[in-house]
């Protein structure tokens, strides 16, 4: 029996060593074989080094480098495709998700009840009121536009089993939003609710733009409602055209100059903004027929030397 914990690192060199102290801990409480397998997602700063003299004294530490940022759904698909234990668990290296929840986690998963735990946070601590007001936004329009169901406040922190991981790497696609991709391929999910853990150092690697496309990609990635959307507005300007014709009929010509001018305007409007939004799925398309890797590794150093 082995458990694997994949930590995706991006820039976390004043978290590492602190988290590495943390999680050990916990893990050495667990009476089980474990590996730590860091993905440093090209970090600019001592993160790589700092990794390179953990996995010096420790063997049970892995280290995937990448050849620059990929991103954090890079770094968790990385990490997952080189998990072997039969349990798996994604972890933030800034002790944001708290390591004393992997005892309930393995418990639940070694009933063989649950294939997958996952962790959310039931308070949002000191997060600034526009990222939980947007967070909040995000699950309601997410729930609402697409087939999937996700909890509201749920992180990429879970453990599975290694059929849940299979099934995770067997979506190959190139825009990948994991939260989402766990609600796809289904299991039975037990949920453990935990308090806002505030980082201790280092900074968020999300800005307001940032989490706005992850947002906005993440629903597309499910849905394609939007494009739907197109035919409701056509039948909704046909309609209009056929009332206002109808009112001409009765009434004679009461349209002014202004009135055709806003009508342009707005039926342009909606011209450009249906063509964005097939362009954006045109897009994609476009990135997914290329089949491009989702990463590069750069050094990959193993325990086994
Ligand atoms: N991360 C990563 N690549 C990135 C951005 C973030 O691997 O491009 C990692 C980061 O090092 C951390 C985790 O993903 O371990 C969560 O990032 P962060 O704490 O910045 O996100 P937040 O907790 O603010 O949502
Ligand atoms: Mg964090």
């Amino acid at each position: 029996m082995q458990l694997s914990v994949v930590v995706p690192c991006y820039n976390e060199e004043a978290m590492i060593v602190l988290f590495y102290q943390e999680t050990q801990k916990e893990l050495q409480k667990l009476n089980i074989n474990y590996e730590l397998i860091f993905v440093d997602d090209g970090s600019i700063d001592g993160s790589l080094s700092l990794l390179k003299n953990l996995n010096k004294k420790d063997n049970t530490i892995k280290i995937i480098s990448f050849s620059r940022n990929f991103g954090k759904e890079a770094a968790m698909l990385a990490g997952l495709e080189k998990a072997s234990g039969d349990y798996v668990v994604i972890m933030d290296a800034d002790l944001q998700n708290p390591p004393h929840l992997l005892k309930d986690m393995l418990i639940i998963l070694k009933t063989n009840e649950y294939d997958c735990v996952a962790a959310y946070r039931k308070s949002r601590g000191h997060e600034s009121i526009f990222k939980s007001i947007f967070s909040k936004l995000f699950y309601k329009i997410a729930n609402l536009m697409t087939d999937i169901k996700m909890a509201e406040g749920v992180s990429d922190y879970r453990m599975m089993n290694q059929s849940v991981v299979k099934s995770l790497l067997s979506m190959k696609e190139y825009h990948r939003f994991t939260k989402g991709m766990f609600a796809w391929v289904g299991y039975k999910t037990k949920y453990l609710t935990y308090d806002n853990v505030n980082r201790q150092a280092g900074r968020t690697k999300w800005s307001i733009i940032g989490l706005f496309k992850y947002a906005f990609s993440g629903i597309i990635s499910f849905t394609i409602l939007p494009l739907r959307i197109a035919i409701f507005l056509g039948l909704l300007t046909i309609l209009t055209g056929l009332i206002y014709t109808i009112i001409v009929i009765i009434n004679g010509n009461v349209v002014s100059g202004s009135i055709i001018i806003s009508m342009l305007l707005f039926l342009g409007g909606c011209q450009l903004l249906v063509l964005g939004i097939i362009g954006e799925y045109l897009g994609r398309t476009y990135y997914e027929t290329k089949r491009r890797p989702h990463y590069i590794i750069k050094e990959y150093i193993s325990y086994d030397k």
